[in-house]
């Protein structure tokens, strides 16, 4: 506990702490400037941060961001960590930097697949991987998923003849190597330009299936700026999903603002290529599987680059929302915490100093007044309730806000009764320790609690507490500053709600669906059930809008939300992931032929007239199904296959109800 100096010094100093503490939590913030080191040269692979400055997105969080090309030979690893960047682009090979020591933390995956793969020339049709048996085969680094690949079709790295990467594709064209690592988004560009007949490779061939490109940070930037790196990231994926959504647009300002290293042509197909890879469609930008980090750490303990104990923990970033982003204020109200505390040892100290040791009691009385009437001031000024209490928690003073707080009229009926009176007993023992854990000099920050009020309601507070101690540095009492969060918890609510369901229906909107799936899949796994998924497309639904204009199109989208969700059970989930596309979950589906009645029942309800203001519209609806788990293991294979399936409901006329069916392999 800090010790102060008696007398005037020591008055303003404490004066400024307050003061400095307060205006903290009001001045204006400027914008951070902050650097995103990219993996490789400008190019679409980047389109979302190019998206995110030009829209200002970056801006409107407060950031200033400077986007760094790599060089050959760039680690945008050692760069973030060097501190010469505070951001990075890298691959899934993090892991093997995380396991190695390096604190790095995978913010958010960018490709869902990685774009990496081998490319031969094509010598016969029948070819396969296993001809590049003794070859001469140009690797990049951090190509292990293509090491795994080669090692599970029974070539190891000793088979080929292995060389260093010139990332010049005429190389192959022209002869002087057999085979090369390529990104399917760029390379292939140049081979079909060249009209060279090539052949592909991909290691999702075999069920590698790494991440690509993907946003990290440091656990120090994560620990020292909470708010900056959640704001950072979600300014980046929103430009990423801009930017899916308007390629030729963001082609532009690349030509125009970044690198004409490439043609128009060149961005077109990089962009192209990468919309599979991202599956912006399907899944949320950015999300991250723990599933899926799982496999690939699996995938390099295979190829003996990870230990068999190798643990993800703190590697991925937590979205869950950041106290942090309430931290300006936090600082606003440790400082005045600080400086409560700071006051009232302060107190405690003079006036027992001006007792014993003033001569004249004249003088005595007089500077205990003063400092009783800067501690009232000081009471009565803070925005937030402070109390405080002798060692066991028995109330001795009560600000005028405490009282208000707690639907009290006067301090009295909050003196002489205990603290604990006052908190949900649900709280009890998580108070009760982090008080411990400070008397052992551990601080524990600030805390939410939940408050019972005098006349029984509750209320949702942040509570920093503190010890107060006397002139000879022992305990004497605790010193409680609390906040009223209730509008802040009810933000919170709303933007959790907001951020996983669509306005227009209120149904779980693509992101929470994505979720919902992930789970039921992990469910059904581990009980041995099966489950259902119905992508839903509303058929000629455009000629609605055109014909009675966009309001009557929103009003039949949400009637058809209704009438899908009258059609299954509460456990099952009905959301809405685009402009009129749905999608069904049946969680424990029995068999094919329920499965087709829901399927039947939700089509037949939707060709019901709609009766919508003056008209009364007919519409249909083309349902594609994919089960679990024959028609797909993982999330992303069984809703493919669903879309597919709804596709061929389209084809073959609409308005009815199509399986999914495997092709057989040719
Ligand atoms: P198809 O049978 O091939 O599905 O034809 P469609 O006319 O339904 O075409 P498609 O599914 O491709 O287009 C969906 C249309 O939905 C495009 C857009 O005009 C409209 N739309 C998207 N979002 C909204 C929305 O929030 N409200 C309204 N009213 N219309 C929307
Ligand atoms: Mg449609």
């Amino acid at each position: 506990m800090l010790q102060l100096n008696s007398g005037f010094f020591g008055r303003w100093h404490l004066w400024a702490t307050l003061i400095c503490g307060l205006l903290g939590t009001t001045a204006a913030q400027a914008l951070e400037s902050v650097t995103l080191q990219l993996k490789w040269t400008h190019a679409f692979q980047f389109a979302g941060y190019y998206a995110a400055v030009e829209k200002g997105f970056y801006q409107q969080a407060g950031l200033q961001v400077k986007l760094r090309e790599a060089a050959p030979g760039t680690d945008p690893v050692k760069v973030v960590m060097d501190g010469q960047a505070d951001f990075g682009v890298g691959a899934s090979s993090l892991l093997l930097e995380r396991q190695a020591g390096v604190p790095v933390v995978a913010l958010a995956v960018i490709f869902q697949h990685s774009p990496l793969v081998l490319v031969a020339r094509q010598s016969q049709p029948t070819q396969s991987v296993h001809d590049l048996q003794g070859k001469r085969v140009m690797f990049e680094a951090q190509s292990a998923e293509l090491q795994a690949y080669l090692r599970q079709e029974g070539l190891d790295a000793t088979a080929l003849q292995s060389l260093p990467h010139s990332f010049n594709t005429r190389d192959l064209i022209e002869g002087r190597v057999d085979a090369m690592t390529a990104y399917s988004t760029n390379e292939l560009y140049d081979l079909d330009q060249a009209d060279f007949a090539y052949q592909v490779y991909s290691p999702r061939a075999v069920g590698i299936d790494f991440y690509g490109d993907n946003l990290f940070t440091s656990e120090q930037q994560i620990k020292t700026h909470p708010a900056r790196v959640a704001a950072f990231r979600a300014a980046s994926l929103k430009g990423w999903q801009y930017a899916m959504a308007h390629p030729d647009e963001i082609i532009d300002l690349i030509l125009t603002r970044y690198s004409k290293q490439h043609t128009r042509a060149f961005y077109q197909f990089e962009a192209q290529q990468m919309a599979p890879l991202l599956q912006s469609s399907l899944i949320e930008v950015g999300y991250m599987n723990p599933g899926r980090w799982h496999h690939i750490a699996q995938t390099y303990v295979s190829l003996g680059l990870l230990p068999k104990d190798v643990s993800l923990d703190g590697f991925l970033y937590d979205t869950t929302p950041p106290s942090s982003i309430w931290s300006p204020y936090l600082a606003g109200a440790l400082t005045l915490l600080l400086g409560m505390t700071l006051l009232v040892s302060y107190i405690l100290h003079t006036n027992r100093r001006l007792a014993a040791s003033l001569a004249s009691q004249k003088l005595a009385q007089q500077a205990l007044t003063e400092s009783q009437q800067l501690y009232q001031s000081i009471l009565h000024a803070s925005p937030d309730a402070v109390v405080v209490s002798d060692l066991q928690g028995i109330i001795q003073h009560a600000s005028p806000v405490a009282v208000t707080m707690m639907r009290g009229t006067t301090e009295d009926q909050l003196l002489g009764r205990n603290i604990a009176d006052f908190r949900d007993p649900a709280d009890i023992p998580r108070a009760t320790a982090n008080i411990a854990a400070m008397f052992k000099g551990v601080y524990n920050g600030a805390e939410d609690y939940q408050l019972i009020r005098l006349d029984g309601s509750m209320l949702e507070t942040e509570i920093n507490a503190e010890i107060v101690r006397n002139a000879q540095g022992k305990p004497s009492g605790l010193i409680f500053v609390v906040r009223d969060i209730s509008e802040r918890k009810k933000t919170e609510q709303r933007i959790r709600h907001m951020a996983q369901h669509d306005a227009l229906t209120g149904l779980p909107n693509r992101a929470l669906f994505s979720d919902r799936l992930q789970r039921a899949i992990a469910n059904a796994v581990r009980d041995q059930t099966s489950l259902a998924l119905m992508f839903i497309d509303l058929d000629k639904f455009k000629p609605v809008n055109d014909t009675h204009g966009h309001a009557v199109g929103d009003l039949l989208l949400q009637e058809a939300a209704q009438r899908m969700l009258q059609c299954v059970r509460d456990s099952d989930t009905v959301a809405r992931i685009g402009g009129d596309e749905f999608v069904v979950l049946l969680r424990g589906a029995t068999g094919v032929p329920e499965t087709l009645a829901v399927a039947e029942k939700i089509r037949s309800v939707l060709v019901r007239p709609f009766l919508l203001q003056a008209y009364s519209l007919q519409i249909s609806c083309s349902i594609g199904i994919a089960l679990f788990p024959e028609h797909g293991q993982d999330d992303i294979t069984l809703a493919k296959n669903a879309d597919l399936a709804m596709y061929q409901a389209k084809e073959r006329g609409r308005n009815q109800v199509c399986l999914y069916q495997a092709t057989p392999a040719p």
